[in-house]
């Protein structure tokens, strides 16, 4: 499960919207805590860090990347505020917020996939997965 509050689901529907054609991506910067079951951990997103987007303009439409310095440069930045990275964001312009096999292709366990599909540069819906332990697919993810 994730915890998503409010102003920061709309913070990501606001990228998405303003980076639409493009595919926008960023960090969710947050803390794990055991949940109340001791079942798997709970994430909850205290800020989003947004980070630009690829280089090639081929690559901007259908991928989202982030380079390893911009990973760092958020690492850092999420170290300075006590936090860490929790999971990742990007959006889908004009495609349903479902992973692509190269979200899959591209993707760590325990970390959140915010996925956020824009319509016709509007924010529409807006969804949460989790990499299955083997990694042969995602797993819808409750957002809270
Ligand atoms: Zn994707």
């Amino acid at each position: 499960m994730i915890v998503l509050p409010t102003v920061h689901a709309d913070a990501i529907r606001r990228h998405g919207e303003a980076d639409h054609p493009h595919e926008c991506c960023g960090l969710l910067l947050g803390q794990f805590a055991g949940s109340a079951d001791g079942g798997a951990p709970v994430k909850t997103v205290v800020e989003t860090y947004a980070i630009s987007n690829a280089r090639e303009e081929t690559a901007k439409r259908n991928r989202f990347l982030i380079t390893p310095q911009e990973l760092m440069r958020g690492e850092k930045h999420a170290r300075s505020r006590k936090l860490d990275v929790i999971g990742f964001y990007h959006s889908h312009p004009d495609c349903p917020a479902v992973p692509s096999k190269f979200d899959l292709d591209h993707a760590w366990p325990t970390y959140s996939y915010v996925i956020v599909s824009v319509m016709a540069a509007r924010a529409a819906e807006l969804l949460s997965w989790e990499l299955e332990d083997d990694r042969s697919r995602f797993r819808p993810e409750t957002i809270a």
